[in-house]
């Protein structure tokens, strides 16, 4: 198929429920947040790409089920697909952020993709630390890693076929025209955040998990799950710097007030 100018499509994934203490560390106020999880699709000329792939529904009743999930079946990953008549294997290439479960709970249906992720992301999820273990409990993405740290996967037929493969990345990078991965620690050892350059409007910055909302940007206030709350900090500060170095508009992980006001399923930016 001939493509040519980048689509950017967002595809909401349901939401979840954190508290206030958790969106804005030492701050809060306490109470629950519920929040958006979404992932972002790039139609490019060099391939289809996915930018984080959400949380499985299933798996955050097992083992986080006081995040209160709310996903129907229009707001899994194949479901948003299907309302822009792509199928799972369309995808060319997933690149995930980093590897909480939140971010990577969709990677098991992509087994025809390249996995693209931050080689310091991946190896830290195989070996993370205590205070972690929520954060990167869905290994379903990466099935030989869940065994090296003696996981075990809940039985499900599409982990049966799925070998992933990966490419690990260091350092800022340009992986095609246009679409360029920024470093941004703290949140996790190997965090990317995502910048697209389209031709009809301002480049899109996607700041996965650097920064969940704009509360958290205006206030300059970290999350309260951080590998490095310095870093973090510090990587807030450069995602700032770097909208205003490229003219770019913000997108925000995890914020509903937001989110709603972004296009998302069949709409697109262009
Ligand atoms: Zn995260």
């Amino acid at each position: 198929r001939f493509m040519t100018d980048t689509k950017v499509h967002l595809l909401d994934g349901g939401t979840l429920v954190i508290d206030g203490f958790h969106a804005f560390w030492n701050r809060g106020p306490a109470g629950e947040v519920r929040f958006p999880c979404y992932s972002v699709l790039i139609e490019h000329a060099e391939g289809r790409y996915i930018f984080d792939t959400g949380y499985d529904f299933d798996h955050v009743m097992r083992v986080l089920p006081f995040e209160k999930p709310i996903q129907d079946k229009s707001q899994t990953l194949p479901g948003q697909l299907a309302k822009l008549g792509l199928k799972a294997g369309d995808i060319n290439y997933v690149i995930n952020s980093h590897y909480h479960f939140d971010h990577c709970g969709g990677n098991k249906y992509f087994g025809a993709a390249c996995t693209l992720c931050h080689a310091k992301e991946l190896e830290a999820s195989g070996n993370c630390q205590p205070f972690e273990h929520l954060g990167y409990s869905d290994m379903s993405f990466a099935p030989s890693l869940a065994a090296k740290r003696g996981l075990k996967l809940p039985p499900d037929p599409l982990l049966d076929m799925y070998t992933p493969k990966f490419e690990t990345l260091t350092g800022d990078q340009e992986i095609a025209k246009g679409l360029r991965l920024f470093e941004t620690p703290g949140h996790t050892a190997g965090h990317y955040s995502l910048m697209v350059e389209l031709k009809n409007r301002r480049p899109m910055l996607f700041t996965a998990d650097a920064c969940y909302s704009k509360k958290n940007m205006d206030m300059m206030c970290i999350s309260s799950f951080h590998l490095d709350p310095t870093a973090s900090l510090a990587s807030m500060k450069r995602l700032k710097a770097l909208a205003e170095q490229h003219d770019a508009e913000l997108f925000y992980s995890h914020d509903l007030e937001s989110f709603a006001t972004y296009r998302t399923g069949a709409d697109f930016y262009s």
